[in-house]
């Protein structure tokens, strides 16, 4: 397992920046594939944490959307160019230059650090505000999880009530993906791989249909049914079953990060007009909608939560599935007794 540090330095309040003091912090599978390098590109010391809730501690004096004591969110994101097609659209995610809220690197070249850290400055663009009904630490993963899920809905036009969409993979990404299907009126199946968690799949999540993914009766039942699916699983596996689920003209989206690439079948895709795609994260516009919308259809994740010495034992059960549904670090409780 790699070092996770604390950061306890970071640059001042600039002109157009939130300071915050950082409450809850979640644990997303990115962290996990970041700190053991599973995709190439992790810088060390790495201070992980793209999803965290605070309180603004000091504001720069042209900051106009927030003041001290407000009830904020970072996200993925702390910056981009501003100045590309993407950006003039909302969609700093896709901007060719995007600063990641950790292990990215920063206008000046330094390297960012995350949410698992006392404190953090970030330009006020890349601040959310967080209503005041939602729970600060069940709200927290949706500055990740719930973007992702939401932007892609949203996007590829799984928000209409009726549409039938399955979700793939019942973990942090998984069972918000639920919720939010759920709120727009869609009906839900849910594809798992393990049978133990449909009971909370359809009584606590709400969703319609629980399908064991090696069943292949349960699966035989949900062909040919689905407007799309929205697939989280972490790690390569087999599309084709999933495209049999699709009716024609059904839609596969992508949003889990396998470190490897895998067989795309090609004639279900074309003899059924089907289409492969993917999604990653959302616009800051977006994302303030996201938590707007959750907060009017009190959707909030399903947390454990833990102290910051447990991180280390987090990701290990994370590793292995053992979380219901997320992590969140109680960061501003814990962290003292460790520094
Ligand atoms: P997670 O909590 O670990 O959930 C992943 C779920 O996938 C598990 O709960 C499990 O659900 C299923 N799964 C795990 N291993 C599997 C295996 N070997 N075979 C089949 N199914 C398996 O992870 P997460 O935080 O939701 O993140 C999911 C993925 O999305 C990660 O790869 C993460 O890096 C990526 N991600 C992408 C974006 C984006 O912008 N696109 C944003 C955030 C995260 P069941 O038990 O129900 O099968
Ligand atoms: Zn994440």
């Amino acid at each position: 397992m790699s070092q996770i540090l604390l950061q306890k330095e970071r640059e001042e309040t600039g002109d157009v920046d939130v300071t915050l003091k950082v409450m809850f912090c979640g644990i997303c599978h990115s962290d996990l594939s970041n700190i053991n390098n599973y995709w190439g590109f992790s810088n060390y010391p790495m201070v992980p944490g793209h999803e965290f809730v605070g309180i603004g501690t000091e504001v720069g004096k042209n900051v106009s959307k927030f003041k001290v004591w407000d009830r904020v969110g970072v996200g993925c994101l702390v910056g981009a160019c501003h100045s590309c097609d993407n950006c003039s659209r909302d969609l700093e995610n896709y901007c060719p230059k995007p600063i990641f809220t950790y292990n990215g690197t920063y206008y000046d070249g330094s390297t960012t650090y995350g949410g698992y850290s006392d404190i953090m400055v970030a330009n006020e663009r890349y601040v959310v505000r967080i209503p005041d009904s939602m729970p600060l630490d069940a709200c927290a993963p949706l500055l990740c999880a719930g973007i992702t899920v939401y932007s892609s809905m949203k996007y590829y036009g799984f928000c209409e009530p009726g549409t039938r969409l399955g979700v793939v993979g019942l973990g942090g990404l998984g069972h918000v993906a639920v919720k939010f299907a759920k709120a727009f009126g869609m009906n839900v199946t849910v594809i798992s791989t393990t049978p133990n968690k449909e009971k909370d799949a359809i009584e606590h999540l709400g969703a319609d249909t629980f399908v064991v993914s090696h069943n292949q009766e349960q699966l035989m039942a949900v062909m040919g049914t689905l407007d799309g699916i929205i697939d989280t699983i972490s790690v390569p596996h087999s599309l084709l079953p999933l495209l049999g689920l699709l009716k024609s003209d059904g839609k596969l989206i992508m949003l889990g990060l396998p470190d490897k690439p895998f067989e795309v079948p090609v004639f279900p895709l074309i003899f059924g007009r089907k289409t492969v795609a993917g999604s990653a994260i959302g616009g800051m516009k977006e994302t303030q909608e996201m938590i707007d919308f959750a907060a009017k259809h009190n959707i909030i994740a399903d947390i454990e939560v833990v102290p910051m010495d447990y991180v280390n034992t987090a990701m290990e059960r994370l590793a292995k599935g053992d979380v219901r549904y997320r992590f969140v670090i109680d960061v501003a409780s814990t962290l003292s007794k460790i520094a």
